[in-house]
């Protein structure tokens, strides 16, 4: 089964100017192991598919299956706790804790689940970014990347099931970025872990195994890379 399904998703939202229709029923499978960019003009709704996808909205029809659970039966309690087990998340801003160190930063997913975390376990995934010797160091002492890495890190400590990705690359330098992208794409190769990353550059995307085309809230197409080595 997918990792994740998307089935007749609709988005309405409501407002003054009257209905607007940002996903008008888009059904995709993402397999477990994809990376899929999701791309398109703006407007077209990719923001607004990865919040559904990750059970931050709701969609006014249809369904969502995460692992095989059906999103919509969840109350937020339930939503919350799944999402911090099965879900990990990078934004294009980093929304690191400011006065936390990058250890505890990392280490907060775990807290949140009610885990204690091992040392040994929050160095690991410090070093699988590459940051083991900035665990003592404040975001605010370290540059962008490395605050996105350190983002990253904190994604994977929880080995959640799929990433979502909003724009990561976004507000860093092109080799930062493929740093960036290669340990999504790591996430991928290796842990079998699924990723879905809504982006406008078409080199980020290159990293992917799959692009979707949204275009006014359908799907308009798919690409398939084929293996992501084939695009190195
Ligand atoms: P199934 O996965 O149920 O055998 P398909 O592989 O035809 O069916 O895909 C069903 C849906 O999953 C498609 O409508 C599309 O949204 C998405 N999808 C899966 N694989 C691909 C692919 N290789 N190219 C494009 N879309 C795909
Ligand atoms: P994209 O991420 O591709 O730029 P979005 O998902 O952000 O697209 O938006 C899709 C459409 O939905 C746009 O027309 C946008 O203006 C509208 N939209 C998004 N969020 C809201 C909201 N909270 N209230 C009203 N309209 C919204």
């Amino acid at each position: 089964p997918p990792a994740l399904l998307l089935d007749g998703v609709t988005k309405t939202y409501e407002s003054k100017a009257g209905a607007v229709q940002a996903l008008r029923g888009v059904t995709y499978h993402f397999q477990q192991g994809s990376f899929t960019a999701v791309m398109g003009p703006s407007g077209s709704g990719k923001s607004t598919l990865l919040q559904c996808a990750a059970g931050l909205d709701q969609p006014t029809a249809g369904t969502v299956l995460l692992g095989g659970i059906r999103l919509q039966g969840l109350g937020e309690v339930e939503l919350t706790k799944l999402r911090r087990k099965q879900m990990g998340f990078v934004f294009q801003a980093y929304n690191l804790l400011p006065s936390l160190t990058v250890f505890d930063n990392v280490a907060l997913p775990l807290r949140l689940t009610g885990l204690r975390p091992g040392r040994q376990d929050v160095l690991a995934v410090l070093d699988q970014v590459g940051l083991a010797d900035k665990a003592k160091r404040r975001p605010a002492e370290l540059s962008g990347g490395q605050q996105q890495r350190v983002a990253i890190a904190r994604a994977l400590i929880t080995r959640p099931a799929v990433f979502f990705a909003d724009e990561p690359t976004g507000a860093l330098d092109s080799q930062t970025s493929r740093q960036i992208l290669g340990l999504l794409r790591e996430a991928t190769d290796r842990a079998g872990q699924t990723v879905v990353m809504v982006t406008h550059d078409p080199v980020a995307a290159a990293y992917a195994s799959r692009v979707l085309f949204l275009s006014d809230g359908l799907v308009a197409g798919s690409l398939d890379h084929g293996t992501p080595a084939q695009i190195a």
